[in-house]
């Protein structure tokens, strides 16, 4: 090889040993900041500072730098900064998805039929969203409300998700569903309603100690804060801390007179954030109940810090078998991705 490249290469490789002991440096100088909030209570994710320290370097580079190429590599930096804060971290696909901040879990509240369910995740994945939530198995207040597709339309959901590479996210409401149909789900997800189910929660915490497959837990509509993370740590103390607390409105007076389904526990996001690592995700959907307020409060929630949404959507709102009011078109989900490229 010519020696002027040999020379130069070994100037570059001399360049990456620098940007690693840099990064490593780095990153015990945020571990102590980390370490420093925690002592002190204060959240450890602090957005308003990452979008500074991005800012500032664009100002002061984007003549000599593509401010994209900053906006990129700090993207990458400031993750691996607070990587560890995480429990989510193995390293599979799915996994990854869920690290990316923020993500977007979208879909029916119930699968209704193949033509439905394809149509929405052709929607869907076309928006970039990997995360196909339908109901199967609904827990609804009536027993004379269609109770669901039940174990075919678990069959039919994984069937889509495959076709359009996403994973599915799917409640079980019983133990007969959590071993027989256990790989249909890559995410599992506990209802409101079952949040005070100690025994299913421990079930949930055996079954998925080994693979540690994620488990998205739903806050209890009539919950506090600390039953609902002692409910997350009957999954944990089985042996799998991936649990993501799913916020999903919760019943007060609101619901005399008021619009509104639940009133939407926004503020419990910054609370959480202090309490716990463990990932949270907003539910606008049966937070508030309307589709109308939907897009405005998952941009208020992705503002508080929420590291995904979980959003119900449907083809045909108007005629959707269940949650038809409080569902949005794919369409409608385009705001929320817009404003998630533009500040995340
Ligand atoms: C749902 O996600 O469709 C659902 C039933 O939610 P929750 O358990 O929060 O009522
Ligand atoms: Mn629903």
């Amino acid at each position: 090889m010519n020696e002027e490249i040999r020379k130069l290469r070994a100037e570059i490789d001399n360049i990456d040993k620098n940007i690693i002991d840099l990064l490593i440096f780095r990153k015990e100088l945020s571990d102590k900041i980390i370490s420093e909030k925690k002592c002190n209570n204060i959240s450890v994710y602090d957005r308003q500072r990452e979008l500074e320290i991005v800012e500032k370097l664009k100002g002061e580079f984007s003549q000599n730098i593509n401010p994209q190429l900053i906006e990129g590599v700090f993207r990458e930096i400031l993750f691996y900064s607070k990587a560890d804060n995480y429990r989510i971290n193995t390293n599979n696909k799915l996994f990854e998805v869920l690290n990316s901040e923020p993500f977007i879990i979208a879909g029916p509240c119930t699968i209704e039929s193949e033509e439905q369910l394809c149509n929405i995740a052709n929607h869907l994945s076309k928006s970039g969203i990997k995360l196909l939530r339908g109901g199967a198995f609904k827990p609804r207040t009536s027993p004379f409300s269609f109770q669901g597709m039940e174990d075919e339309g678990l069959a039919l959901m994984k069937k889509i998700a495959d076709k359009y590479s996403m994973y599915t996210v799917s409640e079980f409401t019983d133990s007969r569903q959590l071993n027989e149909l256990y790989d249909l789900v890559d995410v599992i997800q506990i209802g409101s309603r079952n949040m005070f189910s100690y025994g299913f929660l421990k079930q949930i915490g055996q079954r998925t100690a080994q693979d540690k497959k994620p488990v998205l837990l739903k806050r209890g509509f009539q919950s506090t804060v600390n039953e609902f993370l002692l409910s997350a740590q009957y999954i944990i103390n089985e042996g799998n801390p991936n649990v993501i607390l799913c916020l999903r409105g919760i019943r007060t007076f609101e619901q005399i007179d008021s619009d509104l389904r639940n009133t939407p526990d926004l503020a419990t996001i910054l609370e959480l954030k202090e309490k716990t690592n463990l990932k949270i995700v907003f539910d606008p959907s049966h937070a508030c109940g309307r589709s109308k307020y939907v897009v405005k409060t998952s941009i208020a929630a992705l503002e508080l810090g929420a590291d995904g949404l979980i959003i119900e959507t449907h083809n045909k709102p108007e005629e959707a078998l269940s949650d038809g009011k409080q569902s949005i078109k794919p369409i409608e989900l385009e705001r929320i991705i817009d404003y998630i490229n533009k500040y995340f």
